[in-house]
């Protein structure tokens, strides 16, 4: 088979690569609007998929409403086939009771690809392995030793436009700061997506005198100039619901709403009370 994932890292032309999801789940039904469905269905999962950073393709969209041009038996063959070149297999409600979705669910564990279930998409949120050479947590030091009750929001503060990944937030914290690793635990580009930051049980470097207690998570952009995405809010919030699987006490804060911290972060634009309001009516209990 040929090695994908090593001959697109190899090309300088993309920057980075999008894990593969392959949406996989009932399309056949007794009549055609059963099928529209079913493939809406699909759709929509995928279309959350892309959202959460994901490069996802969707079998039923792909040969949609193609019901005999060729056997069922070589459409499963032809969904096997791409199956073989995705990353993850993300299986949907009820997906038992189609026979593509039984085998490609069989292929997928035979092949060693990672499978999810389609209502747990909003619960993964670090689907991207990080582009940058993973922070290798070496020094004792920066094992956490207490519990973590406090997520901190920053924004990152740059004036301009660009898109910056993780990966030079990493190499702009090392290099230029001297910290370990990239300082943040999450970090939320303009588009939405979501990348892996410093280990979630690892001190983070970004709130001074609180990170051992916190996780801090950061959105691109500069929101003393202009609001975040409206995209980058909802993937924080899907972070912040996770998070609070992890620690269920946590309440949250603002960079500059921590005592004696000299700076606007993250921005006079964040709306961090709608935020609050959000995830206390979210997680039903109080987040402060
Ligand atoms: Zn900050």
């Amino acid at each position: 088979m040929v090695d994908w994932p090593a001959l697109i890292t190899a090309t300088d032309t993309i920057p980075s690569r999008r894990r593969r999801a392959y949406t996989a789940g009932p399309y056949r039904a007794s009549n055609l609007i059963g099928r529209l469905c079913n493939i809406l269905a699909r759709r929509a999962e995928a279309a959350r998929l892309w959202k959460r950073g994901y490069a996802a393709f969707c079998p039923h969209m792909n040969s949609a409403l193609m019901d005999g041009l060729i056997s069922d038996e070589g459409f499963i063959e032809g969904d096997l086939s791409w199956l073989q070149c995705a990353d993850v297999l993300v299986l949907s409600e009820g997906w038992r009771e189609s026979e593509g979705a039984v085998r490609e669910e069989a292929f997928a564990r035979q092949l060693g690809l990672e499978v999810v279930y389609a209502r747990d998409i909003e619960l993964i949120p670090f689907m991207l392995q990080p582009e940058y050479e993973p922070w290798h947590v070496t020094r004792q030091e920066h094992w956490r030793t207490s519990p973590v009750d406090l997520v901190v929001i920053h924004h990152e503060g740059e004036a301009s436009y660009a898109d910056t990944s993780a990966a030079t937030i990493n190499l702009y914290h090392t290099q230029a700061k001297g910290y370990a690793g990239i300082g943040y635990h999450v970090w939320i580009r303009k588009s939405g997506l979501l990348e892996v930051g410093r280990p979630l049980w690892a001190v983070g470097a970004h709130a001074k005198n609180h990170n051992h207690r916190s996780w801090g998570v950061c959105l691109d952009g500069n929101f003393d100039l202009r609001p975040p995405e409206p995209v980058q809010l909802e993937v924080l919030q899907t972070v912040l619901r996770y998070l609070d699987l992890l620690s269920p006490t946590w309440r949250l804060a603002g960079h500059r709403e921590l005592p004696g911290m000299q700076t606007s972060c993250p921005g006079k634009l964040f709306p961090i009370d709608w935020l609050r309001n959000q995830m206390t009516s979210q997680l039903g209990r109080e987040v402060s």
